[in-house]
């Protein structure tokens, strides 16, 4: 069988592509892996008996984010996320004094913000240079890795600081996810069917997948940087030096969540809080009560912390959040719990971790792999998005440049003033404060 263009992964930058190829008349089939879409961006409806965003929840920097347009047309209730800051922080068993606690918030925030002022310092060292002394540094580093996945050590401060923040951070009650199961529906997806391999050397080029082989005049490939560099899916002829090189300098970071259904009357149903809870210096478990409106607490490991987690197995990242929310809250709160789940992305088979960061020295990446191999052979997703990279809008935003791509090379462009969102119905919506 044979397409004009495959799109190899349907997350949110797959889905972007199909939308955008699909309105200007271009014959696609996205190849899935999965059973579902959405990839790292899925609610779960069922577990908790609430919706529950397993991967990505924030529409960040809504002012830029194509999926702030995305959740107003399709009607979808929003929330101006207002945490107002950390309220309380556990080291051990021991709450931080006020004078303790302004202290810690002073070097997170300014760990937090090196962002702005990391480009100034000479040769892309790596976040770890930017963590302040004793007493807190040892613990405000954590914020590195609950931000972009990887311990300070590990990210360049550049990457780090190239983030685009603007004004807005949204949550949706029901889900960013199901934003993304309503944009595929209709799409021609064929799901379960993961691609092996890429034979670009025939034109046109030839896809094995788990159901046979289809031909295509142009591939664009959505897979995680993590997938990619695990050769499960492999490129013939193999991808060149330069583009294997940026993969590599874009390993995929960890973040989990733990979430919990609460009882109504519980403290943990309110929005509103952001609490750390240090059982030792290597150790943070961020806890967010009342996550999205919703009577559910949702609790964050990153980086190093995460993986030990995962690597110890089922439970442990649980055990890790209630010892959080018992030394915040005392050991009677596991009696307002209900019903809970963990994720672990790092073993999720076709993720194989969170979302990208650059190591140091390796800032360029994201821009070397978004020019793809050549104009037959494209590359998308989070990872490619040069200033909303980590996040569902710049996925979403990438499937864009590459479906652009394409069509130029049919001699096809789009207008650049073009619908984000083509073929999607329009609503109402506006975040509620
Ligand atoms: C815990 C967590 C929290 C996050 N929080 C936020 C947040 O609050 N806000 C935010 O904006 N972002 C957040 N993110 C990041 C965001 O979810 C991702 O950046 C984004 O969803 C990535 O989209 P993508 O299309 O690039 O990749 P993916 O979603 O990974 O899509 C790639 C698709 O390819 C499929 N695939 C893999 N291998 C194959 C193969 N061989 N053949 C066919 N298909 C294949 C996969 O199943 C997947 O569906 C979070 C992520 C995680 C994990």
């Amino acid at each position: 069988m044979s397409h004009q263009v495959v799109i190899v992964g349907a997350g949110a930058a797959g889905i972007a592509a199909a939308r955008c190829l699909l309105a200007e008349g271009v014959q696609i089939r996205v190849m899935e892996a999965a059973a579902v879409p959405g990839g790292r961006c899925i609610t779960d409806t069922t577990s908790l008996g609430h919706p529950f965003d397993r991967g990505g929840s924030w529409i960040h920097s809504a002012g830029i984010n194509p999926m702030a347009d995305l959740a107003r047309q399709q009607g979808a209730a929003i929330i101006e996320d207002d945490p107002g800051g950390l309220r309380a922080v556990v080291v051990g068993e021991q709450r931080l004094s006020d004078d303790a606690f302004k202290a810690y918030v002073r070097d997170w925030r300014r760990l937090a913000d090196g962002r702005d002022r990391a480009p100034a310092a000479a040769g892309d060292p790596a976040m770890g240079t930017f963590v302040p002394g004793e007493p807190w540094g040892p613990y405000v580093r954590h914020v590195v890795a609950l931000l972009s996945g990887v311990d300070a050590g590990a990210c360049s401060s550049e990457d780090f600081s190239r983030f685009e923040h603007a004004p807005g951070e949204w949550l949706l009650p029901r889900g960013q996810g199901s934003l993304l199961a309503a944009a595929a529906e209709g799409l021609p997806i064929v799901y379960e069917n993961p691609v092996h391999r890429i034979d670009s050397r025939r034109d046109p080029i030839r896809i094995q997948t788990r159901r046979g082989e289809v031909e295509a005049d142009a591939v664009i490939v959505t897979v995680s940087t993590a997938v990619l560099a695990a050769g499960t899916l492999t490129f013939d002829p193999e991808l060149p030096g330069h583009m294997r090189d940026a993969i590599s300098g874009l390993p995929l970071g960890l973040l989990n969540k733990v979430g919990m259904a609460v009882r109504e009357d519980s403290p943990l149903a309110a929005p509103g809080a952001v609490l750390m809870h240090h059982g030792s210096a290597d150790e943070a478990v961020m806890i967010r009560p009342g996550f999205a409106n919703q009577p559910v607490v949702c609790s964050f490991v990153g980086g190093s912390f995460a993986d030990a987690l995962e690597r110890e197995g089922v439970g442990a990242a649980t055990e890790a959040c209630m010892e959080a929310l018992r030394a915040h809250y005392g050991g009677a709160i596991t009696r307002d719990l209900g019903p809970g789940l963990e994720t672990a992305w790092r073993s999720h088979p076709w993720s194989l971790g969170a979302y990208s960061a650059a190591l140091p020295g390796h800032s360029d990446a994201r821009s070397v792999l978004a020019s793809g191999v050549d104009e037959r052979l494209l590359f998308a997703g989070e990872a490619t998005d040069t200033t909303l990279f980590s996040s569902v809008g710049g996925a979403w935003r990438s499937g864009i440049r590459a479906a652009e791509q394409c069509l130029k090379a049919m001699g096809q462009a789009r207008p650049p003033d073009g619908n984000p969102h083509p073929g999607l119905r329009s609503g109402a919506g506006e975040p509620e404060s």
